[in-house]
């Protein structure tokens, strides 16, 4: 018999918690090859998350959490449930049922056929704003690039084989971006599609500034276009000083004086702007790199149960 670990991070579910129980059942009365452990990762919940959670382990022993000592965030979440499945794969999905549970049949099956990644993509994006839309499909791209696999509409629900967890759990570095990182492994892939459904219960935890700060973060962990478009521009830079510098002595060699002011204040502003820009550019890399050397746990565990 198959067994399928399920890690589910949850901040502030409560109310999630019992129908999400619920539909993992329901699923697994289909499944008949495989048996499941479900692995919550309380991420510092306030609520009766961590209560509920313990609530389902005292009738049900397959239920296990692990509890933060405070809110690490999602990422910290999902890495600290794939280090501790012991299933012969494992199931990534959120507990607020935007993930439909029903998809784990046909990723099960698709990992008896020898996929060892099963990617969950998503039909659409839901609702979004247009800005959020255009942000959103130009770091994908640049991430895209960056891991050379197209991630648009890539999600956090996924089927992973123990060979990719196994790997996935060795990684030491504290600024991880999960949904890339799958791809990065390698392994045998394909993906499924599904329609994100709406939350059951609760609010989503991002905001638009949240959302900015993951993007940025993301972007710096796997991508050095940022820094390569600050040299870009540099050389661009260069080009057009010379250009300028040509002209300026023709006029002085003319005797024609350079009608300047106006030109050289706009050329200054520039150009201490795109200098200002890059050393904020390099200056989150460095943040980054600090975070990293400092070597602080991306996580605590407080509590654990089963
Ligand atoms: N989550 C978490 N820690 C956080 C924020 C979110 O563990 O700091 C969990 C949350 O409980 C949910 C999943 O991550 O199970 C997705 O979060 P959310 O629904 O807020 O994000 P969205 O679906 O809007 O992208
Ligand atoms: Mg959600």
């Amino acid at each position: 018999m198959d067994k399928i670990s399920l890690v589910v991070p949850c901040f502030n579910e409560q109310d999630n918690i019992f129908p999400f129980y619920e539909a993992v059942l329901n699923v697994f009365q289909e499944i008949s090859a495989a048996t499941f452990e479900l692995v919550f990762v309380d991420d510092g919940s306030s609520d009766e998350t961590f209560s509920r959670i313990a609530e389902l382990n005292n009738k049900d022993e397959r239920v296990r959490c692990i509890s933060f000592s405070r809110n690490f965030g999602k990422e910290a979440a999902l890495f600290a449930g794939i280090r501790s499945v012991t299933g012969d794969c494992t199931v990534v999905l959120d507990a607020d049922l935007q993930h439909p549970p029903e998809l784990i049949k046909k990723m099960y099956s698709l990992w008896k056929d020898g996929y060892q990644v099963v990617e969950g993509i998503k039909e659409s994006r839901g609702k979004e704003s247009k800005i959020h839309g255009i942000f959103t499909r130009i770091f994908y791209r640049m991430i895209s690039h960056a891991v050379k696999i197209d991630m648009a509409n890539s999600s956090d629900y996924k089927l992973l084989d123990k060979a990719v967890t196994t790997e996935l759990a060795k990684l030491s570095e504290r600024n991880t971006f999960f949904r890339a990182l799958s791809f990065w492994v390698g392994f045998k892939k394909t993906s499924v599609y599904y329609e994100v459904a709406d939350r059951v219960s609760g609010r989503s935890k991002w905001s638009t500034k949240s959302l900015m700060k993951y993007a940025i973060k993301n972007m710096v962990c796997f991508s050095y276009t940022p820094l390569h478009i600050i040299s870009v521009v540099g050389f661009i830079f260069v080009l057009i000083a010379l250009g300028i510098g040509i002209d300026a002595l023709c006029s002085f060699i003319r005797n024609s004086s350079a009608s300047g002011f106006p030109t050289i204040v706009f050329l200054m502003l520039i150009g201490f702007g795109g200098c200002l820009i890059s050393l904020g550019i390099i200056g989150i890399y460095i943040a980054q790199i600090y975070d990293e050397v400092k070597k602080r746990p991306q996580y605590i565990i407080g509590k654990r149960i089963g």
